[in-house]
């Protein structure tokens, strides 16, 4: 049989077996068939089955979380651990809060993260959680007692040397907060069983901004590889929230001007550069809508979502160099691409997981834009996680600027690995194959070298 029906197969057999999961598909789809060259060029992958064992997770936990709302009634929201494989190291991987959360989206993540851990170099498996709840609008106590009723079930399957979850889109330094005070009542024991905790506790500096400064660095590296920088390129940047806010604060740094960002409900284009003050307030501070920043008197423009064009969305209107889609998965079309090498954009640098829909990519892979895809360029957030643990494990607090060099570093060798991963496999440059074969190739030698577990 061929090496595309075996993988027409497998993704066939995903279809079937988990209906309705599209965004579990689109990830599996564009990992196994950019696997195609490592598959002819070693037969041992197919031989030990590896392609229709990895995209089942070893362990799903789903269950139901029960919290207190503020009038006392009975809430009930879903709750997910899908724990994807643990081939290389502990499990490893975000929570997400957000309504549009479901097994399908959290398995498309959890896949995704496999090869993105295995990417930093450390020893990290792949993970992904969260829950259909939405923080938004609701208080403080809320949010809190809807944690600890998370945790009451999560604690169970978690452990410092099994699974260590972290942030991700709803889940910030409150929520991680809540989530480990529930985590030490149960237990009575103080472990680091969770990353990107409160620095007086256990937790890392450069956490907070590590997945947006490494997006940064990533992007940095590669015009590097290419006889270019960042120095006074004008730069696009979806999202408002933690990724977006880090990767405008080091596009300042180096010299780049950032020149939008966006929320669920609009786009904000500032021309002469996004005012980051005026933005950590708005989104860190009062956790308020981006309609505000056009309030205060400049020259931006604010497109709410309902004038977004048909297909699309406004930030990608924008002329750029450089974009920085770090909102949500899907976020950034067909009609998006078209309209970004219209405008001369050089770079797509992803600081979201699979912001690119599939059609979106399959036009940016046949034009010369560079394309550095999420698993590779937003890995530096997992990385520091990492180093959290690691500073936990040895009772250290590394400083800000040891961290960062740290960082710096991982992202270096991240951009390395998928380049020259994609020479190898002869088609230089192309950092979709790369990635992802530099990835799997890691966590597929140790399935073989573990057996049939
Ligand atoms: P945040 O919750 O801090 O921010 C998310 C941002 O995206 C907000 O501006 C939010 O707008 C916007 N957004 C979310 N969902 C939608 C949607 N459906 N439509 C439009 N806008 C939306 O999340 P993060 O910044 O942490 O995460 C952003 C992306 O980066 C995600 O894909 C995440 O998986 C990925 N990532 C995050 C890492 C991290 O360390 N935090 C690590 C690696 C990847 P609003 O405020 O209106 O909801």
């Amino acid at each position: 049989m061929s090496i595309t029906q075996d993988i027409d197969d497998v993704l066939a057999y995903i279809k079937e077996a988990s209906p309705g999961q599209d965004e579990f598909y689109q990830a599996a789809h564009e990992v196994l068939y950019s696997l195609i060259p490592l598959l002819e060029q070693d037969s041992r992958y197919m031989e030990f089955n590896i392609l229709e064992r990895i995209v089942v997770p070893e362990r799903s936990v789903i269950f139901r979380v029960n919290w207190i709302d503020d009038q006392g009634k009975i809430q009930t929201n879903v709750g997910y651990r899908i724990q994807f494989n643990s081939t290389i190291g502990p499990y490893k991987g975000g929570l997400r809060f957000h309504p549009s959360v479901n097994l399908g989206i959290v398995k498309f993540l959890g896949f995704e993260q496999i090869f993105k851990n295995s990417l930093t170099g450390l020893q990290i498996g792949g993970a992904k959680g969260g829950s259909n709840f939405d923080p938004k609008e609701k208080s403080d106590n809320e949010i809190m007692r809807f944690c600890q009723s998370f945790m009451s079930e999560l604690y169970k399957h978690i452990g410092k040397h099994r699974d260590v979850p972290a942030g991700d889109i709803g889940v910030g330094a409150r929520e991680i907060g809540y989530l480990f005070g529930q985590y030490k009542k149960l237990t009575g024991e103080f472990d680091g069983i969770l990353t990107g905790k409160g620095l007086n506790w256990g937790g890392s500096l450069v956490r907070k901004e590590a997945t947006g400064y490494g997006s940064v660095y990533f992007a940095q590296n590669f015009l590097e590889a290419c006889g270019k920088d960042l120095k006074g390129k004008k730069c696009t940047v979806s999202g408002s929230g933690n990724v977006a806010i880090y990767t405008i604060e080091k596009l300042y740094e180096f010299g780049a001007i950032p020149i939008s960002c966006s929320d669920s409900k609009g786009t904000i284009y500032h021309e002469e550069g996004i005012d980051l003050l005026r933005l950590k307030t708005i989104k860190e501070m009062h956790h308020d809508s981006l309609e505000s920043y056009a309030d205060i008197d400049c020259s931006c423009v604010y497109t709410p979502v309902r004038d977004y064009p048909k297909d699309g969305h406004a930030v990608w209107d924008i002329a750029c160099d450089v974009a920085f889609p770090s909102a949500t998965q899907n976020e950034l079309t067909l009609r998006d691409a078209k309209k970004l090498k219209e405008n001369g954009c050089i770079l797509i640098n992803e600081g979201a997981n699979m912001p690119t829909t599939a059609e979106a990519l399959k036009f940016i892979r046949k034009t010369d834009i560079l394309f550095s895809p999420g698993k590779a360029a937003n890995a530096g957030g997992v990385a520091t996680s990492q180093l959290e643990m690691s500073q936990n494990a040895s009772m250290a607090q590394w400083s800000f600027e040891e961290v960062d060099i740290k960082l710096r570093q991982i992202m270096k060798n991240i951009f390395k690995m998928a380049y020259d991963t994609s020479v190898e496999f002869e088609c230089e440059g192309d950092l979709v194959t790369g990635a992802n074969i530099a990835g799997f190739r890691k966590v597929a030698d140790s399935m073989i070298e573990q057996g049939a577990v």
